[in-house]
């Protein structure tokens, strides 16, 4: 089983504007329309469309506005088990669109969890996960401290779990401390954690003498990673891109749909380009089309990384 742990999700309000942004002006919308936001429930939508793979997604939802949120995870057919806050509402983000291009995100900081509504995630992962179960674990909510998400690690990896984190800064060095199974920093976030002038694959093999499956995504440019002592960037053919936000979680959901196909690390790669290039295709966060993979897959490039 494919567990999703989202201790933050969100509801994401997508508005396309008729014009562009301007500041004391009507701005009138030209479409609206309401996405899955929060990082792990994204592979647990892909996975979905992937299909053939148990999985569930979980984390903490606010009360007041639940139903909002599973009509989203409905849309995309997600089985759903998730810990309900009191008196709270899972976070909307509004992601304003110019005709122009570009965007603006307005976000709120979200929920805020107590000590009890901590302890009822870590029955959760004591009373559901099993050994050779994948936990896809994101960012913390507020009242969620760094110590705490170290905690939880310990826990899935006590569970004997799979690991996998898409997380940044102090969570990212966190999960590399605890030598959790998987990260994909993008290309920004590996060179915050280590800043200086040093190649990114050398950067990245600092994080693979901890992590055993480490990739560092590169945008349109592909992805790094290491099998054996050699370095391979992989690269997507050039496709019409419609939006990448949500790419790096496409990118996660191939490869641990390749973990848990047992496939090696290369096709675990491959298939994360596949899901990735393919989500660039659609405005969603979350959406591919298994159509896309026969065409990614014969034009991507691989190279040796020296
Ligand atoms: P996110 O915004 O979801 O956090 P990220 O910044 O973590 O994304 P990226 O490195 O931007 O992740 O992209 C992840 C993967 O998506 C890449 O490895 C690549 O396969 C694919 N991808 C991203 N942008 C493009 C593009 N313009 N064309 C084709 N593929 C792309
Ligand atoms: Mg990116
Ligand atoms: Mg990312």
């Amino acid at each position: 089983m494919i567990y999703t742990i989202t201790p933050n999700p969100a509801i994401d309000i997508i508005v396309y504007l008729e014009g562009d942004l301007t500041h004391e002006k009507n701005n009138i919308t030209r479409e609206k329309y309401v996405d899955l936001g929060g990082k792990p429930t994204h592979v647990s939508a892909i996975l979905e469309q992937l299909g053939d793979t148990a999985n569930k997604a979980t984390g903490f939802s606010g009360e007041l506005n639940k139903a909002e949120l599973v009509a989203i995870f409905d849309r995309y057919q997600m089985n759903h088990e998730f810990i309900d806050i009191a008196e709270q509402r899972t976070r909307e983000s509004i992601i304003v669109v110019n005709n122009s291009g570009g965007s603006y995100m307005i976000t709120e900081r979200g929920l805020k969890v107590s000590d009890n509504d901590k302890e009822k995630m870590y029955a959760y992962v004591k009373e559901n996960i099993r050994p050779d179960d994948i936990a896809v674990v994101g960012k913390p909510a507020q009242g969620f401290s760094v110590g705490d998400f170290r905690y939880l690690i310990r826990l899935l990896k006590e569970q004997k779990a799979y690991v996998a984190c898409d997380v940044a800064s102090e969570y990212l060095n966190v999960a590399i401390e605890e030598n959790i199974d998987f990260v994909k920093p993008n290309k920004h976030e590996i060179n915050d954690l280590f800043p200086g002038d040093e190649p990114v694959h050398q950067k990245l093999n600092r994080i693979c003498d901890k992590v055993p499956n480490a990739v560092c995504s590169l945008g349109s440019e592909g992805a790094l990673y290491k099998v054996e002592n050699t370095f391979y960037q992989v690269i997507p053919p050039k496709v019409e891109v419609k939006s990448d936000t949500g790419a790096g979680d496409a990118f996660v959901t191939g490869y641990i749909y390749g973990v848990a196909n047992g496939y090696d690390v290369s096709d675990r790669v491959k298939w994360g380009v596949l899901c990735s290039a393919s989500k660039v295709q659609h405005y969603s966060s979350c959406q591919i089309n298994k159509d896309n993979f026969e065409f990614i897959e014969n034009n991507l490039k691989i190279y040796e990384v020296r």
